[in-house]
């Protein structure tokens, strides 16, 4: 079987990555990919946009790919899924309608809502006047949200009712463009964070191992948010007790509700929730796709193949599947970016030491790499490489990717030393 995978990040790497180990998968073609897709064997990158639908369908139908693996959220926003199923591909990730879950706040909080689902109290406006009204009815801190996607831009944790004020002009003025034709405002939650990804054919609901990110570019959780500097799996605040109130509380209410509303949600439904000190669980945010990174701290502990559950999930027979397995263990990556991220950063520094750092048994997803005209790889983002190992416990597998980081070179480089920190207390 041939697999297409749309994307270009650590996420779509360790997809293509875990995919291949299967000996049904003798091929995939990532839209665009990076360095390491390029490099990958049985592994190629065709260099279309994540949005040239019709380029990629003609050339699936014509290279007898039959299943294609969604990665970013954009495009399943813009319906690639609907567009591909109805050229006559398999996909994996929502249709448009479902996908609206991440690609508009003011939609997921109005669901949740309706399902009855823990959230934060929110309210949603349309002009800044009336907003700046409730932030001032409500008091500091709040959260300041521009409804739809905003590559995790769009959230502002006001701490004053200046930056609350800011940011609802920033929003309404198009700071983060048509995403900010809605703001919403939310009670601002205090907690540790989790991430439970779940596989989904739209009837039954199966969870990955949880994970948590470590979303702040400067040690100790400091400085500004990112797409994410480090995760580690299976996150033990989310005990098998929570992860059963996840699954009743806030899964299959949530997929109940997609289905009264006619959306058969078919992929990943990702909930990022906040775990208050007493334990109450409440969600932040759901996601239509795979995270990044926590794909690549939950695959590389998946023992089940890949593909046989994303076949289920489109194929909507994921209820006559075995329970997933897992590899016993943890697993943690740590990300190297480019100097200056989230910031500005250059791009085209030339990386050094990936195969000595795979030595040391672990494994490199790359992110922001690609292969210049010398077939060399460079930085080509802010997040560049993942450097991921698995370990008997969280103490041996965070050590292994720290060992395996130090032979990575580039100029720049910058990592955060303390991936794992609640872990590892
Ligand atoms: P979201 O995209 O909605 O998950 O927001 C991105 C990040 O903003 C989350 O991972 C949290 O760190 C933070 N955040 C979002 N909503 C809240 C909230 N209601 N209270 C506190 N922090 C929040």
């Amino acid at each position: 079987m041939k697999v297409l995978v749309v994307g270009n990040g650590g996420r779509e790497h360790a997809l293509a990555w875990k995919l291949l180990q299967s000996p049904q998968i003798q091929q995939v073609v990532c839209v665009p990919g990076n360095g390491g897709t390029a490099t990958l064997e049985h592994c190629q990158n065709l260099p279309l946009a994540v949005d040239d639908f019709e380029g990629m369908s003609r050339y699936a139908l014509e290279n007898g790919i039959s299943l294609v693996v969604v990665g970013p959220e954009v495009p399943l926003a813009m319906g690639i899924t609907d567009y591909l199923q109805s050229q006559g591909l398999m996909v994996f990730g929502p249709v448009r309608a479902g996908a609206q879950i991440e690609a508009s706040k003011a939609w997921a909080k109005a669901l949740m809502q309706e399902a009855g689902i823990p959230t934060a109290e929110a309210a949603v406006f349309t002009e800044a006047a009336a907003a700046k009204s409730y932030v001032k009815a409500q008091g500091i801190p709040i959260v300041v949200k521009a409804d739809g996607l905003a590559a995790g831009k769009g959230v502002i944790v006001a701490g004053t009712l200046e930056q609350a004020e800011n940011a609802i002009d920033a929003i309404f003025q198009g700071q983060f463009g048509s995403a900010g034709n809605f703001v919403v405002i939310e009670e601002c939650l205090i907690g540790e964070e989790v991430s439970v990804l779940a596989l989904t054919d739209g009837l039954t609901i199966r969870p990955l191992l949880p994970a948590q990110d470590h979303k702040r570019i400067g040690e100790g959780d400091t400085g500004e948010n990112t797409g994410g500097m480090g995760a580690y799996a299976p996150a033990p605040i989310a005990t098998p007790e929570l992860m059963s109130r996840v699954q009743t509380e806030v899964l299959e209410r949530a997929i109940a509700c997609l289905r009264s509303r006619g959306i058969d949600y078919r992929g990943v439904l990702y909930a990022g929730l906040m775990i208050a000190p007493d334990g109450d669980l409440k969600v932040l945010e759901f996601n239509c796709r795979f995270g990044d990174p926590e794909t690549q701290v939950i695959l590389p502990l998946l023992d089940t193949p890949l593909e046989e559950l994303i076949l289920a999930c489109v194929q909507q027979r994921l209820g006559e599947m075995p329970p997933i397995t897992w590899k016993q263990g943890a697993a943690a990556t740590v990300v190297a970016a480019s100097g200056g991220y989230p910031g500005e950063y250059e791009k085209g520094k030339v990386i050094t030491g990936i195969k000595e750092a795979e030595a040391a048994e672990v494994t490199v997803f790359h992110a922001g790499t690609k292969l210049n005209q010398q077939q060399q790889v460079v930085t080509d983002g802010g997040r560049v490489l993942n450097v991921t190992a698995i370990g008997k416990d969280f103490q041996e597998a965070i050590a292994q990717a720290y060992t395996g980081i130090k032979s990575l070179k580039f100029e720049g480089m910058y990592y955060r030393k303390d991936i794992g920190h609640r872990v590892l207390k």
